[in-house]
């Protein structure tokens, strides 16, 4: 299909619907914001400190609600893919007109995109760059719109690393459908999910070239998706069984055997989406609510605590223009290369740096949970750090890419 073109407004015309599609909807942050980040450090009671922790499943499904409302509103704004192909819905704008939503739509109390990371920030991107041009009429307007939602279905537990060596079968059936059986694990948000990009095996030989993704229906017939419970208190990822799981050929992505390419663009896209989150300015990384740790629970004065505090905000400015510098050349057209793993190691190094800086300022505090506020919560940053490692290939792995594809060194022996 011939690429349609969309009338680009003026940014002060766009920016200004926009802010008053939310102005309409939401309440606005900026008068919250200094009592949310002393209220982030102090909170008013035990409950407030959930604000550090990893959501309860129920409490993430009660909030899909809300999410799949807020995405629906976007949609029929034309705000819900702003930058996306006007043929498959988006709004076929220039990149700096999502950026400017994002920017505004941070002052709002709007719904958290956070369940929809792995949907929109790699599942979509691997539909539109390998999809026919049903399945992205298909799919993508439905996820975008927040009607469906997709995990990844990859790793297993005997191929994490060594991806390639998946066992999942599909097996092709005399009508041409498919039938899916095995296991996988670790896949996050399965249990809120609609669809699953799933990479099987479809035959035995060379292990890059007989694999196979396909878009399976996640309440399908034969899929059950078990929580698991992760030593940070939450349970954002599941074991996935699938028992001849059936799957129209339809659904399947790309050519059969050539599902290692799909993956890997599923990959370089995770890892772009994770590094968004590398640098300061939102979440845990918000050098705001540093800023008030040290000020009310540790001591500013501390020579110590000041450098380590210099360097903590000095590599989360180094990661932002990395970001900045990758999302640049994205929007010139490229697609992401194995260096964009950079940014994912980045996101791992500065969430270890960040629990070992809050670790450092509250000494024994974090250990123990008295009840003192903004103290004991912490710990589920520093357990959740280690995570960060291996999501999105382990760093360690990620390094040897980058080692022997961006600098082209020799193999590790
Ligand atoms: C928070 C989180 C979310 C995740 N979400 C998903 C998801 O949604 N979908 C999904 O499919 N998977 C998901 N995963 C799984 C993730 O992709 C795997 O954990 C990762 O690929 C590593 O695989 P593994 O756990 O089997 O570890 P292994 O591959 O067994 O690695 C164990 C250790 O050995 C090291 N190692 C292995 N091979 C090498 C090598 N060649 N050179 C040097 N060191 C090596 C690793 O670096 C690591 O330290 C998630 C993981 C986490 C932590």
């Amino acid at each position: 299909m011939s690429q349609q073109q969309a009338d680009v407004p003026e940014m002060d015309d766009f920016v200004a619907r926009a802010e008053a599609f939310l102005a309409e909807r939401y309440p606005r942050r900026d008068q919250q914001a200094e009592s949310e980040a002393r209220r982030f450090v102090w909170g008013e009671g035990s409950d407030e400190v959930k604000v550090f922790q990893e959501p309860d499943p129920e409490e993430e499904a009660d909030a899909l609600p809300a999410i799949r409302r807020w995405r629906a509103e976007l949609w029929d704004a034309g705000l819900a893919w702003i930058s996306g192909p006007v043929e498959y819905g988006g709004a076929g704008l220039p990149g700096r007109y999502t950026r400017a939503f994002e920017r505004l739509s941070r002052r709002y109390e709007v719904p958290g995109d956070s369940s929809l990371t792995v949907s929109l920030g790699m599942i979509a991107p691997t539909i539109l760059q390998h999809g026919t041009e049903e399945q992205k009429q298909s799919y993508l307007p439905a996820m975008y719109r927040g009607e469906q939602i997709a995990c990844q279905l990859f790793s297993e537990p005997g191929a994490g690393s060594d991806l390639a060596s998946v066992s999942c079968r599909a097996v092709a059936q005399d009508d041409g459908s498919w039938r899916l059986s095995g296991q996988k694990v670790w896949t996050s948000g399965a249990h809120l999910s609609d669809i699953g990009e799933i990479l099987c095996r479809t035959a035995d030989g060379p292990r890059h070239r007989n694999l196979t993704t396909f878009l399976v229906d996640m309440t399908a017939p034969g899929v059950e998706v078990r929580p698991l419970r992760q030593m940070t208190g939450g349970a954002s990822f599941n074991e996935v069984f699938l028992d001849d799981v059936p799957v129209s050929d339809g659904a399947r992505l790309d050519e059969v055997g050539n599902g290692w390419p799909v993956a890997l663009s599923t990959l370089s896209y995770e890892r772009n989406a994770m590094g968004h989150s590398a640098f300061g300015g939102a979440g845990l990384l918000s050098t705001e609510r540093l800023r008030e740790l040290v000020h009310h629970l540790g001591d500013p004065a501390d020579a110590t605590t000041r450098q380590d505090f210099g360097e903590l905000m000095t590599e989360l400015r180094v990661a932002r223009y990395l970001q900045t510098a990758m999302a640049a050349r994205a929007r010139g057209g490229s697609a992401p290369g194995p260096e964009v793993a950079l940014n994912k190691i980045g996101l791992s190094e500065n969430m270890d740096r960040l629990g070992r800086f809050v670790s450092g300022v509250l000494g024994g505090r974090i250990a123990a949970d008295t009840g003192e506020w903004g103290t004991y919560a912490w710990t589920s940053v520093v357990l959740g750090a280690p995570g960060y490692r291996l999501g999105g290939g382990t760093d360690e792995v990620l390094k040897n890419n980058i080692a022997r594809r961006t600098l082209g060194l020799p193999r590790a022996r």
